[in-house]
């Protein structure tokens, strides 16, 4: 049984809402043969967090549902329009209303996840969490673009005491949106250190890199 099987073989109990967890390999790094491996072995969703990352792989990959993951900057928008399955990482109104304008004018409409910093960390994107659900009412009449629900990445501890009450104000702001939109669906939320937690605390989809893949090599050091 590889690795893949394993986490999906886990995954498949859902998450306690009854919810499917659908899992999101996080391939930043590994190679096209590393990625088909892993789609051969179950893995249905690739995401990549690097736009030119994206575009070099989406070739060269099929049988896969192509999510981007990663902080996006609004010049680079152009270039994932059509390719995505969902985008993640949407942190500021104007990279929205990008979206929404380059995806209007090629005729289609991209669906996305509105990424909240609930940590409240400097290092980390995302509307503050005071902010969300206004982003997600000012936002969801917007033509191009439609709101599948919301991502976030928590602070690196395994501390459960941290951990815990920002899933919980996550699952939170999840529920009174999917409440107001038939369209709300996903929380993106977990990764290889915390996806357990997080499925128990209502996530119901997972970004996994090194779960899957082993560690990454570490970048050369010049
Ligand atoms: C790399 C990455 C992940 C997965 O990280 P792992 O710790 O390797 O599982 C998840 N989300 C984002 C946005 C990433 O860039």
């Amino acid at each position: 049984m590889t690795e893949v099987e394993r986490i999906l073989e886990k995954l498949g109990k859902g998450n306690p809402f009854g919810e499917k967890v659908t899992l999101v390999a996080a391939t930043k790094t590994r190679t096209p043969g590393e990625i088909r491996r892993a789609v051969e072995a179950g893995v249905t969703d690739i995401g990549e967090n690097k736009v030119q990352e994206f575009c070099e792989k989406y070739g060269l990959v099929s049988g896969a549902r192509w999510h981007f993951i990663g902080h996006l900057q609004r010049n680079k928008v152009k270039y994932l329009i059509g390719k995505t399955f969902l985008i993640h990482s949407v942190d500021s109104d104007a990279l929205a209303e990008e979206i929404a304008r380059r995806s209007k004018r090629a005729g289609i409409v991209t669906d996305v996840l509105l990424e909240v910093n609930i940590g409240a960390e400097k290092s980390k994107s995302g509307y503050p969490l005071s902010d969300a659900m206004g982003a997600f009412l000012r936002l969801s009449a917007a033509e191009g673009l439609r709101i599948r629900g919301f991502m976030a990445m928590l602070p690196d501890t395994k501390d459960e005491k941290t951990l815990i009450p920002l899933c919980d104000e996550m699952r939170r702001l999840y529920e009174r949106a999917k409440a107001l939109s038939p369209l709300v669906e996903y929380l993106s939320m977990g990764m290889s250190g915390d996806y357990e937690l997080c499925i128990t605390r209502g996530a119901n989809m997972v970004r996994l890199g090194t779960a899957i893949f082993g560690e990454r090599p570490l970048p050369h050091k010049s």
